[in-house]
């Protein structure tokens, strides 16, 4: 430090005593010189001086020219929505502890909503009832065949070596169960496809474990759907999947799995990070270990049951039969509260189309809320959504199922110009900071509506704690913050009412959908 700060003294002491040589040399050399040239000089001086200003005041010209056309061309999107979309942000943040309490009540009476269960069916009665009190108009609810697939009972438990230890599991969705009986195998622990591949000979009659590190949830979850049919490939009776997280506290994630035609169904559960550590651990230092392992799941027979999606909407004064359509889904798995995962991206939709309604804001089109039904274990109810909708034109859709932390924007599958139009919407949310719009995917319930030509949106979040409680016990309301819920429900509320009153219909047809 002592050093450095010596050198720039010596520095700066040179530098002032150069500088203060040239304003001398400079007098010195003009009064040696004949007066003309004094002139000469003078008058380049002023034509520079001319040149320069002539340049400056064209360029401060031009920059107003544009900054004045950036605010028209702005203007000309907002203009219509300018004063409710303050008045919905106003309203969605100073409402969001009622929110949150709103949804705390609805996870807490109602519980899990699993499809096919009794608690989905009370959680639908729940929302079709309040979406009523609050005003919304043609609420309804349309009818979808849902898969009801059953974990029942199930436990495993780790017998050689020396202990029997209790291993947390949970059944994933779909799978069959163990025949009514326990059945028992050694373990062969793999940390990848290619290392079972290798070594397939090995996974013979075993209960096969695949230990795979987090990479990102696109990328690991490859393990959760495709282990059972992969170890089934090399003669596995059970596979036992490390759940996809990047952070556990003892906590199995469950989760959507699928068999592959022409492979055996075997039984298929997650298991801990911790535990597939451990296990990981004993097969490197030569350890054999077997596993008992019992699953009452009906994944071999699962029945099909009529279940529901609900919608409120606030109809459009001008074009009824254009939709913009927001939503998340109403299921959820069978542990936990389904509160972030999709309570929240629920009623923040279902908030936003509440605030219009409230506010007396009823924009040209028509805003919809959409609670889907049967997300995680089949994703039948954006499927039948998208039938029994073909006759509406929905201008876009957006759902919200990546948790609801610290919002952004919007994620958007769009048209040039929709990315553009939307960005200047985004104008309106920069008190909130919600004003980001990048490409991206929407959800899995909206995404069957890309197929005829909407537009497709998903709310942009911070999800990088979202994995941590994603289709867990601990997936709870102390995991939203309110003010969270109501910034989102805010950007829902705001794009929406915008886009809805815009004067010309925002464009449809993506042209690029490779990535829902
Ligand atoms: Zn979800």
């Amino acid at each position: 430090m002592d050093t450095a700060k010596g050198c720039s003294i010596v520095e700066g002491a040179t530098m002032f005593s150069k500088r203060s040589l040239i304003p001398q040399t400079q007098t010195f050399y003009d009064d040696e010189r004949p007066r003309n040239r004094a002139y000469i000089l003078s008058a380049l001086g002023f034509l520079l001086v001319l040149a320069l200003t002539i340049k400056l005041a064209f360029v401060l010209n031009a920059r107003e020219g544009d900054i004045s056309g950036e605010l028209l061309n702005t203007n000309a999107y907002v203009a219509n929505c300018r004063t409710g979309a303050n008045q919905l942000i106003q309203s969605a943040t100073s409402g969001s502890d009622a929110l949150w309490n709103k949804l705390a009540d609805f996870t807490d009476t109602i519980g899990p909503r699993l499809s096919g269960s009794v608690g989905l069916e009370n959680g639908i009665d729940w929302v079709e009832a309040r979406m009523k009190q609050d005003g919304l108009e043609n609420v309804h609810r349309e009818p979808v065949q849902i898969p009801a697939w059953r974990r029942g009972n199930e436990w495993a438990i780790l017998t050689t070596p020396l202990r029997n230890k209790t291993l947390s599991i949970l059944g994933l969705g779909l799978s069959v169960g163990t025949g009514g009986a326990a059945i028992s195998g050694d373990v062969f622990v793999v940390s990848s496809f290619d290392e079972l591949e290798s070594n397939c000979s090995r996974a013979n009659g075993k209960v096969v474990v695949f230990n795979a590190e987090w990479i990102s949830y696109g990328t690991t979850v490859a393990y959760r759907s495709r282990g059972a049919a992969a170890a089934a490939k090399c003669g596995g009776i059970a596979a036992l999947v490390r759940s996809v997280t990047p952070y556990s506290l003892y906590t199995p994630h469950t989760g959507m799995m699928s068999y592959r035609d022409g492979v055996k169904k075997i039984p298929t559960a997650s298991v801990t990070v911790e535990d597939a550590l451990m296990m990981s651990r004993m097969q490197s230092r030569g350890t054999p270990m077997s596993v008992q392992l019992y699953m009452e799941a009906n994944g071999d027979s699962i029945p099909e049951v009529t279940s529901y999606n609900v919608m409120g909407e606030i109809t459009g004064s001008q074009y009824p039969n254009e939709v913009i359509v927001m939503g998340g889904h109403i299921d959820s798995w069978d542990v936990g509260e389904g509160a972030m995962d999709d309570g929240g991206g629920l009623f923040v939709s279902w908030e936003a189309v509440r605030l219009m309604k409230v506010l007396n804001l009823r924009p040209k089109r028509t805003v919809r809320v959409v609670a889907f039904v049967n997300e995680e274990d089949g994703a039948r109810g954006g499927q039948a959504y998208r039938d029994a909708h073909v006759n509406e034109t929905t201008i876009i859709a957006i759902e919200s199922d990546i948790g609801i932390t610290s919002p952004k924007g919007l994620n958007v599958t769009g048209t040039d110009e929709t990315m553009n139009i939307l960005s200047k919407i985004g104008q309106l949310l920069t008190s909130i900071d919600t004003d980001t719009i990048l490409p991206g995917d929407g959800g899995t319930d909206v995404d069957y509506l890309s197929k005829d030509g909407a537009n497709i949106a998903g709310l942009n979040v911070d999800y990088s704690k979202y994995f941590y409680w994603h289709h867990t016990n601990a997936d709870t309301m102390d995991k939203l913050d309110p003010k969270d819920l109501g910034k989102s429900a805010a950007t829902m509320a705001v794009y929406s009412y915008c886009i809805a009153d815009l004067d010309k219909a925002l464009p449809r047809n993506p042209k690029d959908i490779s990535m829902l």
